[in-house]
C-alpha cells in the first residue's frame, strides 16, 4: 500500500466535503475555498505552492492529504481535432476520456466506471465487463487533466465548455461519486459550468433519475434506442427491469416544474433493428409526451459486433419523420473515428471482469439474469 492511500485525496471531496474536512482538522472552513481555487482555477496541486495558506497548514497538509490524479498513459489526437486520453488508475485499470472541439463549444466526454455492467448489446464498453466504480477524484481528475493538457484557462481560453457523462460506465450506478464530481464541475470555485452544460447520460436507471432530480441541477440524457420494449429489451437489457413507460414517466418527473428544462434522448440507429419509418413514427408518439430533443447517433461498429450502421438515406428519412412529427431531432456527427473515440467505442483496460460484474449487480438488487443477456 502506498503512503498516499492512507491520506485523503482532496479531489474526492466536493465543496461541502472540503469545508467539513478543514473543520475536522481544526481549520477555518474557508480554507476549502482557497484550496478549491488553487486546484481548479490555477491548476496547482502542490500544497507548498498554495501561498495564501498559513505556513503551518502548508507543512501539515502533505502528512494527511494529497491531490492524486490518474496517470496519463496515452494521448491521441484525431485529424478532426478530437483528443482521446487513456488514463491509468491504481491496480492496472485504465479508462478513456474524449474531448470533442466544435466551432462554438468544446465537449469533454468523461467516464464514470471501469467498464460497465449493463451489457448493452451494441456498445463495445460492455464487451470489457465491469471492474469497479470510479471515485469522485478519478472523475473530476479526468476534467482536471484534460483542462491542463488542452491549455484550458478558467478566465481566459475556456476550451471545455460542456461536460457529458457519456464515457465508459453507467453514471447512475455510481451515484455519489458522479454527483460529487458534477457538483465540482458546476461550482464557481470548480470549473464553473452552467447546469445545462453538465449532462448525465443514463441507460435508464429509473430510481437514479428521481434521486438526481432531488440532488443536483444538471441536464439529463437518456439512451433510448428503441420505441418499443421488445426491441429495447434486446439492445438495453436494463429495460427488462425499467421498461419504456416507467422510464418516460421518470423523465417527465425530471423536467416537471422546471422552466426550459428538457431531456435529450439518444437513439443509436442500427441497420434493420430500430431504423425503420414505423419506428420513427412510434417514437414521435412517445416523445411528444416529454419536453425533449432527439439526438440520433449513427451506429459505430467495433470488432466482434454483428450490428451495422444504417445507410445515410435511412438516417435522413428517420430524422425527417421525427421532425415532421414535431420533434427537435439532430444527427450526431461521428467524431474521432480514426482514433476509436466515437460513441460506444471507449474500452480502456478493464481487469477481472465477470465475478465483480455479478456482485455489483447483486448489490444493486438487479438480478444478473435480468440485466445481463
Ligand atoms: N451508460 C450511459 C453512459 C454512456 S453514454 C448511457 O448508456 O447513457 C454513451 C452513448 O453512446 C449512449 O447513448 C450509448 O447508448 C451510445 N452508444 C453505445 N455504443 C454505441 C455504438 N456502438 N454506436 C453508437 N452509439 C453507441
Amino acid at each position: 500500500m502506498s503512503a498516499s492511500q492512507s491520506k485523503i485525496n482532496l479531489l474526492d471531496l466536493d465543496h461541502r466535503g472540503l469545508r467539513e474536512f478543514f473543520a475536522s482538522i481544526g481549520e477555518k472552513p474557508f480554507r476549502a475555498e482557497q484550496v478549491l481555487k488553487w486546484i481548479y482555477h490555477h491548476g496547482v496541486t502542490e500544497f507548498a505552492a498554495m501561498t495564501n495558506l498559513s505556513q503551518a497548514l502548508r507543512a501539515r497538509l502533505p502528512e494527511i492529504a494529497c491531490v492524486e490524479l490518474p496517470r496519463v498513459l496515452r494521448e491521441q489526437r484525431s485529424a478532426d481535432g478530437t483528443v482521446k486520453w487513456l488514463f491509468g488508475l491504481p491496480g492496472g485499470n485504465a479508462i478513456e476520456t474524449v474531448f470533442i472541439p466544435e466551432p462554438n463549444r468544446g465537449t469533454l466526454c468523461v467516464s464514470s466506471q471501469v467498464g460497465c455492467a449493463l451489457n448493452c448489446t451494441f456498445c463495445s464498453t460492455a464487451t470489457q465487463g465491469f471492474n469497479r466504480n470510479l471515485g469522485c477524484g478519478e472523475i473530476i481528475g479526468q476534467v482536471w487533466l484534460a483542462a491542463q493538457r488542452l491549455g484550458h484557462q478558467r478566465n481566459g481560453r475556456r476550451l471545455i465548455t460542456n461536460v457529458v457523462m457519456m464515457g465508459m460506465g453507467e453514471p447512475m450506478l455510481n451515484f455519489d461519486a458522479v454527483v460529487g464530481a458534477m457538483s465540482l464541475m458546476r461550482d464557481d470555485l470548480g470549473f464553473g459550468l452552467a447546469s445545462k452544460r453538465v449532462t448525465l447520460s443514463t441507460a435508464g436507471f429509473v430510481p437514479g433519475i428521481d434521486r438526481l432530480r432531488e440532488t443536483l441541477d444538471v441536464a439529463l440524457a437518456v439512451s433510448l434506442h428503441a420505441p418499443v420494449d421488445a426491441i429495447r429489451d434486446q439492445l438495453v437489457p436494463l429495460n427488462r427491469k425499467y421498461p419504456i413507460a416507467e422510464l418516460l414517466a421518470a423523465c417527465r418527473r425530471y423536467v416537471a416544474g422546471r422552466r426550459k428544462r428538457q431531456v435529450t434522448f439518444e437513439y443509436t440507429l442500427i441497420d434493420g433493428v430500430n431504423d425503420q419509418p414505423e419506428h420513427a413514427r412510434k417514437l414521435v408518439k412517445l416523445l411528444r409526451t416529454v419536453p425533449s430533443k432527439l439526438n440520433l447517433i449513427p451506429f459505430n461498429p467495433f470488432p466482434g459486433t454483428e450490428y451495422r450502421c444504417s445507410p445515410p438515406e435511412r438516417i435522413d428519412a428517420f430524422q425527417r419523420i421525427a421532425m415532421q412529427g414535431g420533434l427537435v431531432a439532430t444527427v450526431r456527427r461521428t467524431r474521432g473515428e480514426d482514433i476509436d473515440a466515437a460513441c460506444g467505442q471507449l474500452v480502456g483496460k478493464v481487469m477481472d471482469r465477470t465475478r465483480r460484474q455479478q456482485r455489483h449487480l447483486q448489490k444493486l438488487a438487479i438480478e444478473p439474469a435480468e440485466a445481463l443477456r
